[in-house]
């Protein structure tokens, strides 16, 4: 499969099966089986595992092109595909056991979706620094217990991969990343997710108690968690989030591009947009900043092909911009609407709701900007 042909299947995807059930998943908050048998079918869930064990081999332009592709017609389907992909993607650089091979190949048929478990009730955002401690298990393995507070896709996914300090951790960040079975006895789901926004993606609380993971199931060497945090996880995250934020923006403009083309004031002989100077310059407005977060999520792809001194920044910088753009763009859509779009007829207050969840999902916005101006001031980031 190439780039050009994952982001034809995804947009194929988003069209026949995603954007047909975005409303009333939203509404019921049902997590979309459907999309992720598409997925799976399609070859999408292994798009970024390696060749040899049957992955794409695909790298981060496709990813950010599929994910904005997704997102374009429900956010929630393109975060759970990111999480996802980010699991995969640990999986696939721990040291390879038979276990987590049979784990990889399944994800590349299309038979295993994974997520991350990071977030603790304990340390909130601080993903980086997990309060849970794993304890060793007579040497075959260690018990977890922890308090996973937002996970996405939780009870829809076969595995996650979730952190815990490392049996022997001396400092914060000393984590361990492991695979946990969604059977594994102790793992339990917390109530339904009833969120704002994302109402699709599953991201309730997960409860592990005592859960056994196997020696040949943890993901990193003790303690080298965070490391895998920032080198695996945190740049992928950043562009796939900014790649939904895109999507969300995309949805936006095109929904109010439609409205203005159709709502009439029949007394005027005219269409919102034939009769309205201010909305078109809203509209133009969405389309600038929509186009400028298209231009970062280019600029940090190239970057990550080619990592060089400004790449660090770049991919901090990307999700703060990226958050706060898609709340201005889908803020701008609601206003350009007005009851129209207040009212749940259009998918505008669905894209408004959705945009929100970019900015706290961690690292937040905030937590991005103190890292950006710790490094401009080359004060440590942690
Ligand atoms: C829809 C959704 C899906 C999610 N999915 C996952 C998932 O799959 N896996 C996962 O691990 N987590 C997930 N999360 C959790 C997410 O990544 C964050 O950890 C969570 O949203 C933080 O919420 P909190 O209430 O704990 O924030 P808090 O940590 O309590 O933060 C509260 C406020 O303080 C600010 N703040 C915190 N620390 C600092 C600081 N150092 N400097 C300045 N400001 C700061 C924050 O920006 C925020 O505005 C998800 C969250 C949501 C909403």
């Amino acid at each position: 499969m190439t780039a050009e042909t994952a982001v034809d299947r995804a947009r194929d995807i988003a069209q026949s099966t995603v954007a047909a059930s975005a409303a009333e998943n939203d509404r019921l908050g049902r997590f979309s089986t459907d999309a992720f048998d598409a997925l799976g079918r399609a070859g999408l869930l292994g798009m970024m595992l390696p060749a040899e064990i049957g992955g794409a081999g695909l790298g981060p332009r496709a990813m950010a092109d599929v994910i904005a592709a997704l997102a374009e017609a429900d956010a929630s389907v393109a975060m759970v595909f990111l999480m996802h992909t980010l699991g995969s993607l640990t999986i696939a650089a721990a040291k390879r056991t038979p276990a987590l091979a049979r784990v990889l190949v399944d994800i590349a048929a299309g038979r295993h979706l994974s997520t991350l478990a990071f977030s603790e009730a304990g340390s909130r955002s601080h993903f980086w620094a997990p309060v849970s401690r794993a304890v060793s298990s007579n040497g075959s393995g260690v018990r977890i217990s922890a308090r996973k507070s937002f996970v996405t896709g939780a009870g829809h996914v076969h595995s996650y991969v979730a952190s815990a300090l490392a049996p022997e951790a001396k400092a914060p960040t000393d984590s361990t990343l492991y695979l946990v079975d969604a059977q594994a006895p102790g793992l339990t789901v917390a109530e339904p997710w009833d969120g704002l926004g994302l109402r699709a993606n599953a991201s309730s609380a997960v409860l592990l108690e005592g859960c056994v993971v196997p020696n040949d199931q943890r993901l990193t060497d003790d303690g080298a968690g965070f490391a895998a945090m920032l080198s695996i996880v945190l740049p992928l995250f950043n562009v796939g989030q900014a790649a939904v934020s895109l999507g969300l923006c995309r949805a936006a403009v095109s929904a109010v591009a439609a409205h203005l083309k159709s709502a009439r004031f029949e007394h005027l002989g005219a269409t919102l947009g034939e009769a309205l100077p201010n909305l078109r310059a809203q509209l133009a407005t969405m389309q600038i900043e929509t186009d400028g977060l298209s231009a970062r999520v280019d600029d940090l792809v190239e970057h990550l092909e080619r990592p060089r001194d400004m790449t660090l920044l770049r991919v901090l910088e990307t999700k703060a911009a990226a958050g706060d753009i898609a709340i201005a763009v889908t803020s701008t859509a609601m206003r350009v609407c007005g009851g129209a779009a207040f009212s749940k007829r259009m998918s505008i207050e669905r894209l408004f709701r959705d945009a929100h969840a970019g900015a706290v999902m961690a690292p937040t916005g905030d937590v991005l900007r103190e890292f950006i101006a710790r490094a401009v001031l080359g004060m440590p980031l942690f």
